[in-house]
């Protein structure tokens, strides 16, 4: 890389990139942060100032930065065979390996994986695969797609239309035919007086409303992430999914579960899906799969989906240049080594993950914070106006992201979704950087505090 000062870098970064995500006017005015190396947890910035990755990345780096062998094993697949493609009657070796060690660490009867590059690919893959499915069963009307209000499942135009992230949807005009949301099973924000689970049966029962009101004739499936994650790291109350899993089978309705942040390790088993006793039908993966060392993503099929594809399908007209990519495989499987070797989903589930939510339990006294929430080694730290009238703020989502601001400055990554804090650390996180990040986190809010007065006037 070039050698040039930071505010090179950022002049130039302004001048010629567009970020995901992000308001560029305001972005221009402020600057980026250049991050330039990682190690661990810890990300360096270009002024050389260490910042703790509370945040794994976007939610992937699960293994942490730094590892070697990752490196190598991008590096031995790049000699050997950098890159081939699946659609020709070809495979590679790295790819079959990589489906068949899927097969047998995803919940039973997932046993096929179709690749991609990112989870919104992958999901997708999962909207043309479903009604695929239903048109060789014979029903092509079964085309509906029923997911939940600040569900994410990506940001191409169709997996956007899946989830339901309203600012999406408003921007190109609307979403596309046949998707339809019900509310999210957010006890805190809808019912917090209620009784968890007589509330986690009533927000189940918001889907059966709308299968009727759709017409379950024409209804092809459920999606939901096991948690929500960038809608705001919503856990659902007890029996929530066993009530969705009913109604779904009532109605022969197919689940799908994005498990794209769920998955490996992060509730502190390695799928979301096993820690909610979730048996879905098909299943999102990707993030965690290369701990983000490259882009992939995979659709777990199972074998009710996957035995009508194969028998009656024909040719599946559908795939990416780079599906099953021979170096980003490598990379995977040599994730998945490492989580097995380091133990690191029974670490997430016996240690650091009881031990963060034991941490930020103590924030329940602060008087910003409403609930905090969480599962393995993912948490939500919810601000709220008004604790005794149970009052949030308006407009919504300025606190938090004060907060988020306060935090980055502190050199902790922390993420604000509307007013909660959201924390996603990498799975190899210590206890003594949990603290620092805990710690962190109470000065970043104390100082949001002192802002109210002038930052809601
Ligand atoms: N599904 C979920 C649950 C996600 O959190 C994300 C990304 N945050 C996606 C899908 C989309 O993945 P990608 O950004 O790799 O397309």
């Amino acid at each position: 890389m070039p050698d040039r000062t930071t505010d090179a870098w950022r002049h130039l970064d302004a001048a010629h990139h567009l970020h995901p995500f992000t308001d560029y006017k305001a972005l221009a005015a402020e600057g980026s942060r250049i991050i330039v190396r990682a190690d661990g947890c810890s990300l360096w910035d270009s002024e050389g100032t260490e910042i703790l990755d509370g945040m794994a990345g976007l939610w992937c780096v699960n293994v942490g930065y730094g590892r070697d062998e990752l490196v190598q094993a991008a590096a031995r697949q790049m000699s050997e065979l950098p890159y081939y493609n699946l659609f020709f009657k070809t495979a590679t070796r790295p790819a079959i390996e990589l489906a068949s060690r899927l097969a047998d660490l995803a919940p039973p009867g997932l046993d096929h994986a179709f690749f991609a590059n990112s989870g919104s690919e992958a999901n997708d893959t999962i909207i043309r695969m479903v009604r695929q499915y239903w048109a060789l069963e014979g029903h092509p009307e079964r085309r509906v797609i029923i997911g939940r209000q600040n569900g994410y499942h990506g940001s191409t135009v169709a997996a956007a239309s899946m989830g339901g992230m309203s600012a999406m949807h408003k921007q190109g005009g609307g979403t596309l035919p046949d998707f339809h949301h019900i509310r999210e099973p957010h006890h805190f924000k809808y019912a917090q007086d209620q009784d968890p689970e007589a509330f986690g049966r009533e927000a189940a029962g918001w889907l059966e409303e709308a299968i009727q009101a759709i017409g379950p004739e024409r209804v092809a499936a459920f999606v939901g992430e096991p948690v929500q994650g960038a809608g705001g790291l919503i856990v659902p109350p007890p029996g929530y999914w066993a009530e969705i899993q009913r109604i779904c089978s009532k109605h022969d309705i197919l689940l799908i579960v994005d498990e794209v942040i769920c998955g490996f390790g992060r509730t502190g088993q390695w799928f979301g899906s096993q820690t909610f006793d979730i048996r879905p039908d098909i299943m999102t993966l990707a993030k965690g799969l290369s701990s983000g060392y490259l882009p992939i993503a995979a659709v777990m099929v199972g074998q009710r989906i996957g035995r009508t594809l194969v028998e009656k399908g024909g040719e599946f007209v559908h795939g990416f240049t780079y599906s099953g990519h021979p170096t980003a495989c490598a990379v995977a499987l040599e994730t998945l080594s490492i989580m097995e070797r380091e133990r690191l989903v029974e670490r997430v589930r016996d240690d650091v993950g009881p031990y963060l939510m034991e941490r930020l339990g103590a924030l329940r006294e602060h008087p910003l914070v409403g609930e905090v929430r969480g599962v393995g080694l993912m948490a939500g730290v919810e601000l709220i106006r008004d604790k005794t009238a149970h009052a949030f703020f308006s407009p919504v989502g300025k606190v938090g992201t004060r907060c988020r601001d306060h935090c980055f400055n502190n050199n902790v990554i922390i993420r604000a979704v509307a007013d909660t804090m959201v924390l996603s650390p990498p799975l190899v996180i210590t206890p003594a950087q949990i603290d620092h990040m805990v710690d962190t986190l109470t000065r970043s809010l104390d100082q949001t505090e002192q802002d109210l007065p002038t930052l809601m006037a």
